[in-house]
Formats: C-alpha cells, structure tokens, sequence
C-alpha cells in the first residue's frame, strides 16, 4: 500500500536524525495508512500521540517528505480508536475459528483492584465491586456502576473479571462494551448465526457489559439482552453494567429493562476528592516508574480534579518530557510542562466549552444561548450540551440554565442526539475529537 511505504521511507530518514529511544517511544506503533493527493494519513496510539507528534515532529516530518519528493503533500495523524481496536479485535477471533470461542473474556490485565485507589467518591462502587467478584450472583445482581467520564467504571469492571478468572479460571467470564455486543449482533444476524450469538452469552458466569447507556434506541439488542438478562438472572449468573447515568435516566429503553437493572444494587463514581488524587497519582507514578517530588504530585492534584484519566494524562506528558531530557522534574518544570494543557483544564469552565464549540462551526456564543433554530444551530447547541455532560459532568438541570434556560428534556434530547449520531456518523465523531483537542481534553 503506497501509504504504508511512504510512511516507512519518512520514518527510514528520520530514524537517522534523531536519538534511537526516542524515534522507538514515538514511532514504533504508527502506520501509515492512506495516501490521498494532498494527504498522507498516519495511524497512531492515541490522541496524546497526535497531539506530541504534531507539536515536536511535523516540522521535521514536513521536510523529510519534500526531500523525498513530496512537497505538496501534508502529513495527518489520525488516532486508533479504542473501539476500533476492541471491533477487530473481536474480529480476528471469529475470523480464526469462525466461530464464538468459549473463553474469550476480553479482560485487560492493567485493571485490577490493587491499583484502584479508594477514596470517599468511590468507596462504595469499589466495595460493591469487591464484593460481587468474591461471592459472584449471591449478593447484588445486577450491580449497576454509573459516573462520569474517567472516573474508574470501565476499571472496575476488568477488576471483577480478573478477580473472578484468577479463582477459578473455569469460570466463564465476558467483558465487552454496549457498543461491542451490538456489532457482534449484528454480525450474527447478518451470518445467520444467531443462536450461537445467543449461546456464547446464556452460558456465561459472570456478564460484564460496559457503557450500558448506549442501548437507547437501540430496540433489538434491548430485546437480546431482556432475554439473555432474565436467563442469566433465573441461573444465578452474575451481571455487572456501567453507565455514565443512573438507570432511570436512560431514555429510550425498555421499561422492563430499565426496572431490572435496578434489582440489584446501584451505586455511582463521584470524583475523587484531593487525597484520592494525590494517592492515584503516587500510584500511576510508581507503576510507571516515574520519580516525582511531592510538590509536583500536590500541584498536579491541586489543578485536575474531575477526571482521572486527565491526571494520568498530566503525568505522561511529565513522564515523556523527563525521559526525553533525561532530566528529573522539579516543581518548575513541571509547571512549564502542564501550563497549557493545566490553563486549558482550568478554563474548560462551561463558559469556554460553549465558546469553542460556537466557534468550531462558525457561530458565536450568542447564537447557540438564543432561541434561533436553525439546524447548524441547533445541532452545535446539542454538540456543547454534550461536552457540557460529558466532559464537565454537569447536571442536566445546570446544563440548561447555562445554555440558555432550556428546559431538562431538551437537555437530554440533545445529548442523546449526538450520543446516536456519533456512533453513526464519522464525519461528526472526527468534529469531537477535533472539539476534544481544542479543549485539550485528550
Ligand atoms: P471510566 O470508564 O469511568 O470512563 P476508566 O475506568 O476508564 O473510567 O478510568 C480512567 C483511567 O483512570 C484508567 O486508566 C483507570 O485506571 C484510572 N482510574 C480511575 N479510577 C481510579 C482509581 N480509583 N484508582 C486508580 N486508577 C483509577
Ligand atoms: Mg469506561
């Protein structure tokens, strides 16, 4: 594929360039995937890789390519998504045997409950969890586990899996994500192999389904997971679901769903307060074999405070920087590292939320707080309500005083509206990613 090869032509040139563990830190996992007439688009880990790359190589990247012969050609760093890697990974399997394989749990080894940190937010979630994986199906089922974004949900589920799978790995035990099983059903419909579909998960011990939320609407896999539900249930098998909101306010399901995700225990994530933070950090940093003075882990924990996954994020940005100075970070430096992303964090107040996504389509602030209805408007005001949930975990109910006084159900029928496109619709998944970067969520 031309893209391929001239991605490794660049990267042949500019391993010679530069020092050797550095090129493999930032180059190993990247694919060129697509050669267009203007573009060449790369595939890397993560948005944080889009963003370092961007900002520390493209320069150079840009250079080698008119060397080679290219100037007109701009160079693109595209993400992998995770649920990307999570579809093929599936795919693959059912590739190899064509058929569903019996054991196949989908569990990440990296979670656990040893390195969950427990603080006062999550105290009740962890020992709920715990629980669970100690006596599966005697004591919650379903235990439902809601929060917002970065809070530890997806982490405590892989933690029960592997709790379970490390006392007895004849458990039959099954991670996967809303997005993930719908897929698969799909998929199973399409090869008329539905009651295999149905098979692999009424068999199961332990059903783990991540980002139940997403079910809304989506009327077939409710009526799957109804049945698979109640003959998991009668069996005593134990079901674990995560949501970024509370059973009942997820719209668009079934009633008899909805009332039986709530038979069991429903706890929520909050974030963590700062003693929380400094423990996750001290323990992110150690696994990762960070040397960091506690002024800048204090610092650190003093600035992010609604999402774990940022405090992670703050302490890659550290890790690389030292690794690739070969210097220790003192208080200083790290202030000088995390200015922008921290200035950001800190001003991604709703105020400024509203302002990027007013201007990412070309609207102003007014336009999206005003009664104006037409459908670029209309759609941008859904687009910052969902930003203004997701990524702010504001209440719905503060989400309309902000944007306007809109009432609740508006609130809800916007975010949900995107929540749907954007599962559909990469043009519009590409527009929050883009949105994510300018906030510097990611
Ligand atoms: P969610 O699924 O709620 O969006 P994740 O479970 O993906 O969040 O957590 C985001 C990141 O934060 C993960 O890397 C996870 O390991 C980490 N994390 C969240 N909560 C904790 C905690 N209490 N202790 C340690 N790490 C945590
Ligand atoms: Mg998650």
């Amino acid at each position: 594929m031309k893209g391929k090869n001239l991605w490794e032509d660049l990267l042949k040139v500019l391993s010679k360039k530069i020092d050797k563990k550095t090129f493999e830190v930032w180059f190993t996992n990247t694919k060129g995937v697509e050669l267009l007439e203007d573009r060449l688009i790369v595939e890397v880990p993560n948005p944080f890789f889009v963003q370092w790359l961007e900002n520390v190589f493209l320069k150079d990247l840009t250079n080698i390519l008119k060397e080679l012969g290219h100037p007109n050609l701009r160079i693109v760093f595209k993400p992998k998504s995770q649920d990307k890697k999570e579809e093929r990974k599936t795919f693959k399997i059912k590739k190899k045997t064509s058929a569903y394989r019996e054991k196949e749990p989908g569990l990440s080894s990296r979670y656990n409950f040893e390195n969950f940190v427990i603080g006062k937010g999550n105290e009740l979630a962890f020992a709920s969890a715990k629980a669970a994986a100690e006596s599966p199906s005697s004591v919650y089922n379903p235990l439902f586990i809601y929060g917002g974004v970065g809070l530890g949900k997806t982490h405590l589920l892989h933690a029960i899996g592997n709790f379970i799978m490390e006392k007895n790995s004849r458990f039959n035990v099954i991670y996967t994500s809303t997005e993930n099983i719908m897929n698969e059903m799909v998929e199973a419909l399409q090869t008329h192999k539905m009651s295999s579909f149905r098979k692999k998960y009424r068999k199961v011990d332990v059903l783990l389904i991540d980002d139940i939320h997403f079910l809304q609407d989506k009327l077939a896999l409710q009526e799957e997971l109804f049945h698979t539900f109640n003959s998991l249930y009668d069996s005593k098998k134990q079901i674990v679901l995560t949501s970024d909101r509370p059973p009942w306010e997820i719209r668009n399901v079934e009633e008899r769903l909805v009332s039986r995700f709530q038979w069991g225990l429903v706890v929520d994530i909050k974030p963590p307060d700062f003693e929380t933070r400094v423990a996750i950090l001290k323990l992110k940093a150690e696994e990762e074999d960070i040397n960091l003075p506690e002024e800048v882990i204090n610092f650190i924990a003093s600035k992010i405070k609604k999402n774990i996954r940022q405090l992670e994020s703050c302490l890659m940005r550290i890790a690389v920087f030292s690794s690739f100075y070969k210097k220790e970070i003192d208080l200083p430096m790290a202030k000088e590292i995390l200015k922008d992303y921290l200035e950001a964090a800190k001003e991604n107040e709703p105020e400024r939320v509203i302002e990027i996504v007013a201007e990412f389509f070309g609207l102003t602030k007014d336009d999206l707080l005003n009664e104006r209805r037409t459908r670029e408007i209309v759609r941008a005001r859904q687009v910052a309500m969902y930003f203004l949930r997701h990524y702010l975990n504001l209440p719905l109910k503060q989400i309309g005083n902000i944007m306007g006084g809109r009432d609740h159900s508006t609130v809800i029928h916007g975010i949900e509206k995107v929540e749907n496109i954007l599962e559909k619709d990469e043009g519009i998944r590409e527009n929050v990613v883009e949105i994510e970067r300018k906030l510097r969520w990611v």
